[in-house]
């Protein structure tokens, strides 16, 4: 979101923490990844999940830490590191290995590309991937903070729980307005 104040275009504090973390180009559309939610999904759960991590306002330890909530600011999932949103969705090892498995369950079920899906894509969703594997993210998201909340560590069986649950909402949601076809083909790519 680009502010516009006496001439100046200003961004917002998020945006450059951000752009600073993901090495993103000065042309980067902030307005892309703000709408690439609304884009994806109905859920407003996953919205509201997507819009704290993009203004950076999401309970990650190192913030909670930083405003005294918290006595430390190690990762809740191998309690070494700080417990950036970076580390937390993508760079901890715990992550990457929920990430991987789902990727490998992912993968001969749907015939989906999420093969090589980058930091900035985990962290911000992208536009330039299909609304199949951005709702995969954000599901993929959700229960990383789920589990995050329940001190255990993420795992595939609760992604597949999360994942079914939501085929079935969009099911249900989809054949009420007659649009079944459209729920298929998103979802064979
Ligand atoms: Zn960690």
């Amino acid at each position: 979101m680009i502010l516009f104040c006496q001439n100046l275009v200003l961004k917002l504090k998020s945006e450059t923490k951000w752009s600073n973390e993901l090495n993103l180009p000065e042309t980067f559309n902030w307005n892309y990844a703000y709408n690439t939610p609304f884009k994806t999904t109905r859920n407003s759960k996953l919205h509201w999940l997507q819009y704290r991590i993009n203004h950076r306002i999401l309970g990650a330890n190192q913030l909670l830490h930083k405003i005294g909530i918290k006595n430390d600011n190690s990762c809740s999932f191998c309690n070494t590191n700080t417990e950036t949103l970076s580390h937390l969705f993508y760079e901890c090892q715990y992550t990457d290995t929920f990430w991987m498995d789902v990727k490998n369950w992912i993968n001969p079920v749907f015939n989906i590309p999420l093969l090589q899906i980058t930091k900035l894509e985990v962290l911000l969703g992208h536009r330039k991937l299909s609304s199949s594997v951005n709702v995969i993210l954000l599901l993929g998201k959700k229960v990383i903070m789920s589990s995050k909340s329940k001190r255990t560590r993420p795992n595939l069986n609760q992604f597949i729980m999360l994942f079914r649950n939501y085929i079935a909402c969009e099911k249900f949601h989809y054949s009420k307005e007659g649009r079944l076809d459209a729920l298929m083909k998103m979802w064979r790519n």
